[in-house]
């Protein structure tokens, strides 16, 4: 079953929160590992707007991989996903995630088979 509309609103609020809040542990990360242009920043009040965390994002470059980039990058193709429609919709099947997925891991960008199937491919 498709996501109701009261289901989009309560997953895209979980997500909005998530992203603000990893977007600022990261900097602030950021901030105690170079000592530089990010000292500053972490100080003041970061934009928590979508260019902010997207800058962020392009910032850290495709070589960082840490376990909270890598959620940030999920949650900001989550926040993409429900701004053209796509949420909810298995990336790989088409198919429904499912609200009970979502609810779990509302970033979750496949439903639980094409799931278990990508994590035995890359795992291998
Ligand atoms: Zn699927």
């Amino acid at each position: 079953m498709p996501l109701s509309r009261r289901e989009i609103v309560q997953l895209a609020s979980a997500i909005e929160e998530r992203r603000r809040a990893l977007a600022e542990e990261i900097r602030a990360d950021l901030a105690r590992m170079r000592a530089g242009p990010y000292t500053q920043a972490a100080g003041a009040t970061p934009d928590s707007g979508d260019e902010a965390v997207a800058d962020l994002l392009s910032d850290l470059g495709e070589a960082e991989t840490s376990r909270d980039v890598a959620e940030l990058r999920a949650l900001e193709a989550a926040h993409r996903r429900l701004a053209d429609g796509g949420y909810g919709v298995c990336i790989d099947c088409g198919g429904d995630v499912g609200v009970e997925r979502l609810r779990a891991e509302p970033a979750a960008p496949r439903c639980i088979d094409c799931q278990r199937r990508h994590e035995k491919t890359y795992r291998a």
